[in-house]
């Protein structure tokens, strides 16, 4: 791999991610299709992928907050922004004036709306997010009746969609699923003619029940297994290298790392990585995790360090690695989700973790997209 030499390169490949939301959306058949891109698009940096996604045809964007909502208006100037933390109190005319659609998750965000809507003298847009099971953000079940009696709290606004979030889509036996499918549907026809969303990375692959109008996948999109336990219907788009700094003999008996957790039981060869967990990568991969060096898994040896680890190659064939060369950390040998499974973590904290320090080189593996 030709690179300058960064000490760590995360490679992201934008065909893969234009690839799978074309599966995506795909899946959901008449369904539109967003892309969910808050958190620097899960730490894989909101420019390019959002223009990316863009290019391939698609129209609409949730972030999480103001901030990033506003960082995506200045890239895409004309794409359909959702912002799934609400409205920030005071900011109404901010979101008015960049043409950012709220997410109204309690009544009074649907009255600051209403009101900011009536000063505009028009029904501005919004998204309505009514909570069916994850006590966390939407209207609660006693704002839903309020609203279920008079309707006409929701008057003034137009309506882009209700919504509502899964929270077990990734397991297809859990009764949940068709419970907040059901409750959803029950509510939205206080708002008919209005779109519906449900559906998560995993909720699409629920089936054509769950889909309704609106897609919101984050995650697949970005290679990480929707379908945990079943064979990743996803092409992988991460890639991240750490380069070697040194190799060193040591003798038995010694020890590596910080605190001397790990104790040579052989005499040994060990590389040692310029990265750490403040490149993402989790302080419990320390004495348990591996990467791919050379074609080969190894072990981490000793306490993963704030920029540094070490590895053991003496398994490996003498001249196989020296200092300069990369070694895998993520990717097609190093699956997000066996990584996060060795370092106690879960795929999408490994993900939205891991972007910051890298080398990002940004590559399409073929002409389709
Ligand atoms: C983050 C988020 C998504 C995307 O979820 P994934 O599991 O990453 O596909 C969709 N909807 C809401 C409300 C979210 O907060």
């Amino acid at each position: 791999m030709s690179v300058p030499s960064p000490d760590g390169v995360l490679e992201i490949d934008l065909s893969a991610l234009a690839e799978n939301w074309r599966r995506l959306k795909d899946l959901g058949g008449a369904a539109e299709c967003a892309a969910v891109v808050k958190a620097d698009a899960y730490g894989l940096g909101l420019d390019p992928v959002a223009r990316k996604l863009w290019a391939v045809g698609c129209n609409t964007f949730f972030v999480a907050q103001l901030i990033e909502a506003l960082a995506l208006r200045a890239i895409l100037p004309e794409a359909r922004i959702g912002v799934l933390n609400g409205l920030v109190p005071g900011a109404a005319g901010l979101y008015a004036e960049q043409n950012l659609i709220p997410v109204l998750n309690c009544l009074p965000e649907v009255a600051a709306w209403q009101a900011e809507s009536l000063h505009r003298n028009t029904a501005l847009p919004a998204f309505l997010h009514v909570d069916t099971g994850m006590t966390r953000l939407g209207l609660d079940g006693e704002e839903q009746a309020r609203v279920s009696a008079d309707p006409s709290l929701l008057s003034g606004i137009a309506w882009e969609a209700v919504m509502s979030h899964l929270i077990t889509a990734e397991q297809p036996q859990a009764a949940q699923n068709g419970a907040q499918r059901d409750a959803l549907a029950a509510f939205s026809r206080l708002l008919p003619q209005v779109p519906v969303s449900l559906c998560n990375s995993s909720g699409i692959f629920l089936g054509r029940d769950y889909h309704f109008d609106l897609l919101r996948p984050g995650v697949a999109l970005y290679g990480v297994n929707p379908t945990p336990g079943r064979p990743n219907p996803m092409r992988p788009v991460v890639t991240a290298h750490l380069r070697i700094l040194q190799t060193r003999k040591a003798k038995a008996g010694e020890t590596v790392g910080y605190g001397g957790t790990y104790r040579l039981t052989r005499d040994s060869h060990i590389a040692t990585l310029a990265g750490g967990y403040a490149d993402g990568l989790p302080w419990q991969l320390s004495n348990r995790g591996q990467v791919w060096a050379a074609g080969h898994l190894v072990p981490i040896l000793g306490r993963v360090s704030m920029d540094l680890m070490g590895i053991d190659i003496t398994d490996l064939p003498p001249d196989a690695l020296k200092p300069g060369d990369l070694v895998e950390v993520v990717g097609p040998n190093r699956p997000i989700e066996t990584v996060a499974a060795e370092g106690q973590s879960f795929p999408y904290e490994l993900l939205t973790r891991i972007g910051k320090r890298y080398h990002r080189l940004y590559t399409t593996s073929d002409s389709t997209a």
